[in-house]
């Protein structure tokens, strides 16, 4: 025995399960009340109050600690059938076959038609008549050409009652189906869960046969979720959605925003295309909106010739709202919640930097009071050498003091937008090697230069694409061993409208493949916070790439951990300024 969907809903199922014996107590109570006009007889009028009684008690037992909730579904059918048994019996006591008792078989009939799926809904109808035959007539005369007509009545009661309780199943599938799309979408869900919810909902509100969602952003196509078809073909769809044809199908409804229908999908795109081949005979595509705009559509495809008619299409369409919330609200809860995270990595990246840069700038400025005092006391008992050893350190710590505000300052003015380029003739060769020569005497460390037999000229800002190439070497001789060589190349700029490439080599630490764009970030450094052994702010990549930019260049990197990195940057020879470029 079967029931129907929508005593799959357990609070329904309890709901409706408790009104049995509800009726039961009530159509009991009705033959209790009307016993005294029902018959002459005390007996007779004694005996439906006792029938009358059995029921009540019959009902109270099923009821009692909810029990009825517990109860098989064909222990309910028995139920039914016995009440059926307690009406005949009340029947026969009136002595009246065709005693208005009679009607309350309807209960059971109709609740038989509502409860029960299949041809179970119309046992009831069938057995009523047979039961009352059966009992009445036994001490009754029952005139046999009532029995056929009751049949009839009882089987309409039951039609209806199953009518009602079809479309209230439906429904009730219909509203389930749509909350579960709703429901799906709070918390973090992914994108092809929300679509296989929304396909599973829209398959089961309109009956179709298969069904996908198609999601849009920008050019890119996704197809998060495919119902109906077979794996390889779903695979091919969700994997390298822009090589199936539902991007051509999808595309009018997107780009329109109506609902597109191909009742012979063979017709529009070629009897071998993958879905036909799958036996899709018709396809409808809907729009999937959200906040008015179009953001996907949904599909569905039947296996026989069909087009959508006004039910489905409505159902379809709720659908695909519930469908466009939950996909874009999804959507919109990801990118805040990015937003939210790059934020705090920016604030993070910032604390650590306002500790860095109280130590930063206090180093230096701690070397040079100190070699200041030092001169200032006793200059007099120091010899050349000396002398020569503090002037030189005064003059590369008030040089890296002075580099560390410029970072400062040039980070202030990127960020503003307002970086502004001083464009001048450059002799490459000399400018490589004079730059190499500035981080030698800064760190101690050789550079071994590789240049071009011709002179490379063009131009450019030379004091800015000092900062960038200065700023690459020093950091190679940070993150490198003493005892490993530096490299510096320069390439290119063989014809006029050439691209100037200067490499900067190191054979050090490397960098983590994760890594390898963040270290372009303001602030980021990858052993960035207590840990760090070098000094640096964390600016000098981000500032780097800016300047580069700034002369329509790109400054990139390549990188083994342990082996060493390989900074790139290349400008055009003849390099005029992007002016305001955003920091
Ligand atoms: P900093 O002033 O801290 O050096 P940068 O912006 O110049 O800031 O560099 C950012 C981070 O990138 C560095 O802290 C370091 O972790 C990493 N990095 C830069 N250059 C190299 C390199 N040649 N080898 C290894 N790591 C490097």
């Amino acid at each position: 025995m079967t029931t129907g969907a929508l005593f799959e809903d357990r609070h329904t199922d309890a709901r409706m399960r408790q009104t049995i014996p509800q009726f039961a107590r009530l159509g009991a109570l009705t033959v209790a009340v009307t016993a005294p006009f029902a018959t002459d007889s005390t007996r007779g009028r004694l005996a439906l109050a006792g029938l009358a009684l059995a029921a009540v008690a019959i009902a109270q037992l099923v009821s009692w600690r909810n029990r009825v909730d517990r109860l098989s579904h064909d222990a309910v059918f028995v139920l039914l059938l016995a009440y059926c048994v307690l009406i005949a019996l009340a029947v026969t006591v009136t002595g009246d076959a065709n005693s208005p008792y009679g009607l309350l078989y309807v209960i059971p009939t109709v609740f038989t038609a509502v409860f029960f799926t299949g041809w179970v809904r119309y046992a009831i109808a069938v057995a009523a008549p047979l039961i009352n035959y059966a009992i009445v007539g036994q001490f009754l005369d029952v005139a046999p050409g009532d029995q056929p007509i009751r049949l009839c009545l009882f089987l309409l009661v039951a039609h209806f009652g199953a009518a009602v309780a079809g479309t209230l199943r439906e429904a009730l599938r219909a509203n389930t189906a749509l909350h579960s799309v709703l429901e799906a979408s709070t918390g973090n869900p992914l994108d092809a869960d929300l679509a296989g919810i929304g396909i599973d909902a829209a398959l089961s509100v309109a009956g179709w046969d298969a069904g996908g969602v198609v999601v849009t952003e920008g050019d890119r196509i996704a197809i998060p979720a495919v119902r109906g078809i077979s794996p390889e073909l779903a695979r091919l769809y969700t994997e390298r959605p822009l090589e199936s044809a539902a991007a051509v199908i999808v595309r009018p409804v997107i780009g329109g925003g109506g609902t597109a229908e191909f009742e012979d999908l063979a017709e529009f795109v070629g009897a071998d295309h993958p879905l036909v081949v799958e036996g899709i005979v018709s396809l409808a595509a809907l729009p999937v909106a959200y906040h008015g705009a179009v953001i996907g559509a949904l599909l569905v495809g039947h296996r026989q010739h069909r087009r959508l008619d006004d039910r489905e299409r409505d159902r379809l369409v709720r659908v695909c709202e519930q469908l466009g919330l939950a996909l874009g609200s999804a959507s919109a809860y990801r990118q805040e919640t990015e937003v939210a995270e790059n934020l705090r990595e920016l604030n993070r990246r910032k604390d650590e930097f306002l500790a860095n840069i109280s130590h930063e700038l206090r180093t230096p400025a701690a070397t040079i009071k100190l070699v200041a005092a030092t001169l200032r006391s006793s200059a007099d008992r120091l010899d050349a050498d000396q002398l020569a050893e503090m002037y030189g350190t005064l003059e590369r710590r008030s040089d890296h003091l002075s580099e560390l505000i410029g970072d400062l300052l040039d980070e202030a003015v990127a960020d503003a937008g307002e970086t502004r380029l001083a464009i001048g003739p450059i002799d490459w060769n000399d400018a490589v090697r004079r730059w190499a020569e500035i981080v030698t005497l800064q760190t101690d460390r050789e550079v071994t230069l590789s240049l071009p037999p011709k002179p490379v000229t063009g131009a450019g800002d030379a004091v800015k694409l000092e900062r960038v190439v200065v700023n690459l070497l020093s950091n190679a001789a940070k993150f490198s061993p003493p005892e490993t060589a530096i490299e510096l190349r320069l390439s290119g700029g063989a014809n006029p409208d050439g691209i100037v490439e200067v490499a900067v080599v190191d054979h050090g630490i490397g960098i983590a493949a994760d890594q390898l764009d963040r270290i372009f970030d303001r602030f980021h450094q990858v052993d960035g916070g207590s840990t760090r052994v070098a000094g640096g702010f964390g600016l000098g990549l981000s500032l780097a790439r800016h300047f580069v930019e700034a002369h329509g260049g790109t400054l990139t990197v390549e990188s083994v951990p342990g082996e060493g990195s390989t900074f790139l940057v290349r400008v055009p020879r003849s390099a005029a300024s992007v002016p305001r470029l955003a920091g």
